[in-house]
């Protein structure tokens, strides 16, 4: 049966050309558009690992996926595959705190300087481009600057796209060079709207968790890289070591699961007339915890999923800068305001803390567990 977008008008398929389309959100897009659409995917990417399974060439989709191993640095095949597409979606990016303080100069280019290209190319070839922002774009909230009583009030930490300034702190935290390069890129991609009509879409995910997010050091990246927090917890977790909360898991998140966050992406490609020329907050109000908090819920489910007792995990205060050395700062809560995402596309998040975290977990101790017992049991011999 045709599949109708919310106006209940037949949705065409289109080729979608997905850069960065092999991490952990381009997975999570592929394969939703190959199990429920018609769409095509021209996949963009320095690796394939991720997607590797929707590649197979006897699936059903197969003359509907295709993948481009590239570093968009230095390609000039990038503007043929925007050029062949209907739609751009751009998802590559350095993406790792560890890296925003240490790396400074690789998070801007690949952050500012490498989006350049792919949105002049939709410019140029008028053709749409859904971007992924984030929501650190805000920075700090104004009530983390406010004695306590004023922090309670929503208008001094709720984030709402076209309202909340952007609080970045000093050039010294490089903490805030990845949130800059993207506040720039997003400033690009509005003039371009605004001076020559760029139809553009920008997204602004708020801490979505799920599989495949990142790595586990030592199994399917570097031993001594730091991923985000979901799979260092896990990674802690697998080896039953403490879990490190920075400067005491202070610091607050709202956390989506993966799975309706890509409901609302596809909103997005279906309905352009409702999505073009807006900016998306795309979060889970609802699943605010602290870090601590979600440490010690790591520790309850996992206990759960790997039949092991909770009081065999334990959770450890580190200060950042031994954890993420020099220059590292941190966004203190992340609130999204949900009023333009639902207005325009209906969308709302369904998955709570729990739930998210059973899967994910479960994923995490199938997918890992027998890799990491062997490396430990290796090291003790
Ligand atoms: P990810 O690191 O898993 O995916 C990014 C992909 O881009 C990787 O596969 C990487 O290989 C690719 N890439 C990077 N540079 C490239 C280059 N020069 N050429 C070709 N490919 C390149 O991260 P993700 O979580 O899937 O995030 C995707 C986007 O969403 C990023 O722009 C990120 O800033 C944004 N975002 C994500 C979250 C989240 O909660 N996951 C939060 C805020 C923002
Ligand atoms: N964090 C932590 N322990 C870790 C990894 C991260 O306490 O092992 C904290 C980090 O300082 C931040 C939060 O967890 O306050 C979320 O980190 P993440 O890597 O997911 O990135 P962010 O949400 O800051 O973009």
């Amino acid at each position: 049966m045709d599949r109708v977008n919310l106006d209940g008008k037949p949705i065409q398929p289109i080729s979608i050309c997905m850069i960065g389309g092999g991490g952990f959100i381009g997975s999570h897009l592929c394969e939703k558009l190959m199990s429920e659409t018609s769409h095509k995917a021209i996949v963009v990417d320095v690796s394939s690992d991720k997607i590797k399974n929707l590649l197979d060439k006897s699936l059903p989709w197969a003359n509907r996926i295709e993948f481009h191993q590239m570093n968009i640095k230095n390609d000039s095949r990038l503007e043929t595959l925007v050029k062949a597409a209907d739609l751009t979606i751009n998802l590559a990016a350095i993406c790792t705190p560890a890296d925003y303080n240490t790396r400074p100069l690789d998070t801007i280019f690949s952050n500012f300087v490498d989006a350049i290209p792919v949105i002049k190319f939709c410019t140029e070839n008028k053709k749409r481009l859904i971007h992924f922002s984030t929501c650190e774009v805000f920075g700090k909230t104004i009530g983390s600057f406010l004695p306590e009583e004023y922090r309670k009030d929503p208008k001094y930490y709720m984030l709402t796209e076209d309202v909340t300034p952007c609080i970045f702190g000093p050039v010294e935290k490089q903490r805030w060079s990845y949130a800059c390069a993207k506040q720039m890129t997003d400033r690009l991609i509005y003039a371009e709207y605004a001076e020559n009509g760029l139809k553009f879409t920008i997204v602004r995910p708020y801490n979505w968790i799920g599989p495949r997010m990142d790595f586990i050091p030592g199994v399917d990246g570097p031993s001594d890289g730091v991923p985000r927090v979901l799979a260092c917890f896990s990674n802690n977790l697998l080896r039953g070591e403490p879990l490190k909360l920075v400067d005491g898991g202070q610091s607050k998140r709202t956390v989506l699961y993966i799975k309706d966050a890509i409901e609302a992406v596809l909103l997005m490609i279906d309905n352009p007339d409702r999505a073009n020329g807006h900016i998306f907050n795309v979060g889970n109000p609802d699943n605010e915890v602290s870090v601590k908090e979600l440490a010690e819920l790591m520790i309850k489910v996992y206990a759960k999923v790997a039949d092991i007792p909770a009081s065999s995990l334990s959770t450890l205060n580190v200060r950042s800068e031994d954890f993420y050395g020099k220059g590292y700062d941190d966004s203190d809560r992340r609130i999204p305001d949900m009023t333009i995402i639902t207005r325009q596309l209906g969308w709302k998040p369904k998955t709570s803390l729990d739930d998210l975290l059973d899967s994910t977990l479960r994923y995490q101790h199938q997918t890992y567990s027998h890799a990491i017992k062997k490396e430990l049991s290796k090291a003790s011999t």
